[in-house]
């Protein structure tokens, strides 16, 4: 699988409508961001700053092609993120919150973000733990550079997501009125099918699309 297959790699994946497909162009060249954009596609999701934001400046002639940031965000790089991405999907701290909020302050920025959740309460997971939503919540709340949209997770790798993902959908629903939330970002390669299925409205894929990282 190479380049010559990301178009149609895109279209067999056969996302529906009303779903946002973020490509997962993590080590992943240039050039295939490229072939994804010249095939119609424009949301690209990346996992480490230092390995994105080379990409990000090479293709900034691309006026409306966004980046997501999907990898755990570092506190020394939240400058770095504050001003190459359009979202932040792994918001799991106030002092992460703060920080961000506090970097786009500086550059007069107002950043979209998702809260990330630890669901299957995993030792060495990024992410909060559900009972500590509703207080990150509130606290985002009261922070003017940072626009709350929605909810993300990873659930355990060797599992079957499915249980996941409803708990998933099911917290979203119960605080998306009051908080104003509209995305909820659940799915990969193997399991974009059940998370959509599940009431997930944002899928990140990168292998299916690219193919293999090495
Ligand atoms: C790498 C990654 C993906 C894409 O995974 P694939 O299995 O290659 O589709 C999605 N989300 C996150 C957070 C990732 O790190």
């Amino acid at each position: 699988m190479g380049i010559e297959n990301i178009a149609e790699n895109i279209n067999k994946l056969k996302i529906p409508q009303n779903v946002t497909l973020i490509a997962v162009s993590k080590k992943k060249p240039v050039e295939f961001i490229e072939e994804a954009y010249n095939s119609g596609h424009r949301d690209f999701g990346e996992n480490y700053i230092q390995d994105a934001i080379p990409k990000i400046i090479k293709l900034k002639h691309l006026k409306d092609i966004k980046w997501y940031f999907i990898g755990h965000l570092q506190s020394n790089k939240v400058k770095l993120a504050a001003q190459y991405f359009d979202m932040i999907q792994t918001i799991d701290s106030k002092k992460l919150a703060n920080k961000l909020n506090n970097a786009c302050g500086e550059i007069n920025k107002v950043m979209p973000i998702l809260i990330e959740i630890n669901i299957a309460f995993e030792q060495s997971k990024e992410g909060i733990k559900q009972e500590n939503l509703l207080d990150l919540l509130e606290h985002i709340k009261s922070l003017k550079n940072l626009k709350l949209r929605g909810l993300m997770c990873i659930p355990p790798y060797e599992e079957n997501p499915e249980p996941y993902f409803k708990e998933m959908k099911i917290l979203f629903d119960k605080y998306k009125i009051d908080y104003n939330m509209d995305i909820l970002s659940m799915g990969m390669s193997g399991d974009y099918n059940i998370a959509i299925a599940e009431g997930g409205n944002m899928v990140r894929i990168g292998t299916a699309i690219f193919g293999k990282r090495v």
